[in-house]
């Protein structure tokens, strides 16, 4: 796969899932835009490991609905194109029903929202509103296996994501005609900063059972499953959503 000249813009891009997928698009040639949240160091950690090419970090919220089309016209404006965007940055905090308090049910299910879903669609709109005058363009979101199997103590992240693949699939629909392709990479557990507490806790033997290969996924094989969606010849897939968790969790 070569996406050589390539401008792609992978939000979240300081840590885990975000800065494998900037690795692996700029190992193969594209220019990358990361954005980031609060971790300047990681941002810049992650410029730091990419091979030679016009790479950049920007600071940007995404729930910071004018931050993120100011991002969209610098890219737009600097790099004169934008070929592919992956929505990744994403946030997963705990709410179970039976424990937590109604004021903090409400902080959580409206920052999951907002972070999850509404920040994507703004990404989406904005990406889109360029990718149509440029021609075309692919969009890749990362959503989970939460979406499909449930996950009691993080509700509104598992409804966040439902949203994301519903989303991804409406858009796909209504992009095709302008040449603009959305996939969804759905991972199970992955090993990155997000799950630490839970992997190294007395739970984390359970959870790496949960697949039959005794193990969660790394970063990489999550970014082989967004290459696979950004690359020539995936035009067709558009609106599917792809899978990755080591058989944890099967649906047909
Ligand atoms: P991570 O290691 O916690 O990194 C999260 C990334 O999102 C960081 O780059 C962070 O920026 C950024 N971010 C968080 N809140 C943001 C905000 N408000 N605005 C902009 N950026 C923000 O997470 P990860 O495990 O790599 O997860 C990446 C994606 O994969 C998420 O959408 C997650 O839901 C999904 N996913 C993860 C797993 C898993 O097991 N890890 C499983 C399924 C799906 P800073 O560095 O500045 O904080």
């Amino acid at each position: 796969m070569n996406f050589k000249n390539k401008t792609v813009l992978i939000t979240g891009g300081s840590r885990g899932i975000g800065r494998a997928v900037a690795l692996a698009f700029a190992n193969r040639g594209a220019h990358i835009c990361i954005t980031y949240n609060k971790n300047e160091a990681a941002a810049k950690d992650t410029l730091s490991i990419l091979p030679a090419g016009n790479h950049r970090a920007f600071q940007v919220d995404v729930q910071n609905s004018d931050a993120i089309r100011t991002l969209i016209n610098k890219i737009a404006e600097e790099y004169s194109r934008l070929d592919i965007v992956v929505n990744n940055a994403g946030i997963f905090e705990a709410h179970p029903i039976d424990k937590v308090s109604y004021p903090n049910w409400q902080r959580i299910w409206q920052s999951t929202m907002n972070v999850n879903l509404m920040g994507p669609a703004n990404v989406c709109y904005c990406a889109a509103q360029y990718m149509m005058l440029q021609g075309g363009g692919r969009i890749v979101n990362i959503s989970s296996r939460g979406a499909f199997r449930g996950e009691p103590n993080h509700p509104a992240y598992g409804a966040s994501k439902a949203g994301l693949n519903a989303m991804s699939q409406s858009l796909a629909q209504s992009l095709a005609p302008y040449n603009i392709f959305v996939g969804v990479v759905a991972p199970g557990f992955v090993e990155t900063d997000m799950t630490k507490h839970l992997l190294d806790s007395p739970e984390g033997g359970k959870i790496k059972n949960q697949s039959p290969l005794g193990r969660v996924a790394q970063p990489i094989e999550v970014a082989q499953a967004v290459l696979f969606l950004a690359a020539e010849g995936s035009e067709f897939m558009t609106g599917g959503i792809i899978d990755v968790n080591g058989a944890s969790y099967l649906r047909s």
